[in-house]
């Protein structure tokens, strides 16, 4: 992952859109795939707002065991359909191992959650496949940490992975983490991966989420992921921290009008 091994940024394409290098692609949707009717619909709304991929968690790793789960392939034939209707490669989250040969089939990129940051044996089976990944920072890893898990991954062969801040767990309660807008920075100077800010998780409020997307672009960050939501009061998870179509809209205006600026 170090920029002294391969001191040029790694830039890499995915499904139409290039990432690591001079376009800043934006990743939208749901924190949950919760029905067809409700991911198609999110999937055409961020797409006409100009998104560039369609998230959505089919297994979700979720702090209460009785609180909703995903869907599981069910949602994964949605989000396939959500892709035909709208070209948008996938982003979606692998909880573990033996989900890989089902994602496999569906995903145009596997998201490893901050939960599973360390889990090794995932990240080396990752590794082994050749699917893109979006690797998110662990809650209390360090910059440290993140970089060498995202070696895990490149030590298989799989050289195409996003590194992803969506904040830190601090002293403050303020905010659902803190935005570590540093990492950005710091990660793009130590490593040659593309790094992206999710600023849903980290600030955990709609109502902060453009001003520290704007913020981590500024900062340098290569892209951004972001929740959206076609009615955020009932969603199944993440409905506080996501923004609805027209806001997403409006988000997406001011990231490439500070994208252009830098
Ligand atoms: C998510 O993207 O919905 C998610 C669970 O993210 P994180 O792993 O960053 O908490
Ligand atoms: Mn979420």
């Amino acid at each position: 992952a170090s920029r002294q091994f391969h001191p040029e940024n790694s830039v890499f394409s995915l499904g139409g859109f290039t990432i690591g290098g001079d376009e800043i692609p934006v990743i939208a949707g749901p924190c949950s795939v919760e029905s067809r009717q409700q991911i198609l619909e999110t999937a055409q709304a961020v797409k006409e707002a100009g998104a560039n991929a369609l998230r959505g968690g089919v297994f979700k790793p979720r702090q209460s065991p009785y609180s909703f789960q995903g869907l599981g392939e069910e949602g994964l034939e949605y989000m396939a359909e959500a892709r035909a209707l709208t070209g948008l490669p996938l982003v979606v989250e692998v909880m573990a191992e033996s989900q890989l040969p089902l994602m496999s089939k569906y995903v145009d990129m596997l998201q490893i959650g901050a939960r599973n940051m360390q889990n090794y044996s995932l990240l080396r089976a990752v590794g082994e496949t050749h699917i893109p990944v979006l690797l998110k920072r662990g809650l209390s890893a360090t910059i440290d940490d993140l970089l060498n898990a995202a070696e895990y991954i490149l030590f298989g062969g799989n050289n195409r992975v996003v590194l992803c801040e969506r904040g830190i767990r601090t002293f403050e309660t303020a905010t659902r983490n803190t935005t570590d807008i540093n990492a950005i920075p710091v990660l793009k100077s130590l490593s040659h991966l593309p790094v992206v800010l999710d600023p849903s998780h980290s600030t955990g409020h709609t109502s902060f989420v453009s001003a520290v997307a704007k913020a981590a672009v500024a900062a340098g960050a290569d892209g951004i992921i972001v929740e959206v939501h076609p009615d955020p009061e009932h969603a199944f998870s993440d409905g506080q921290q996501s923004l609805k179509p027209e806001e997403f809209a409006r988000l997406v205006k001011q990231v490439k009008a500070v994208a252009e600026a830098v």
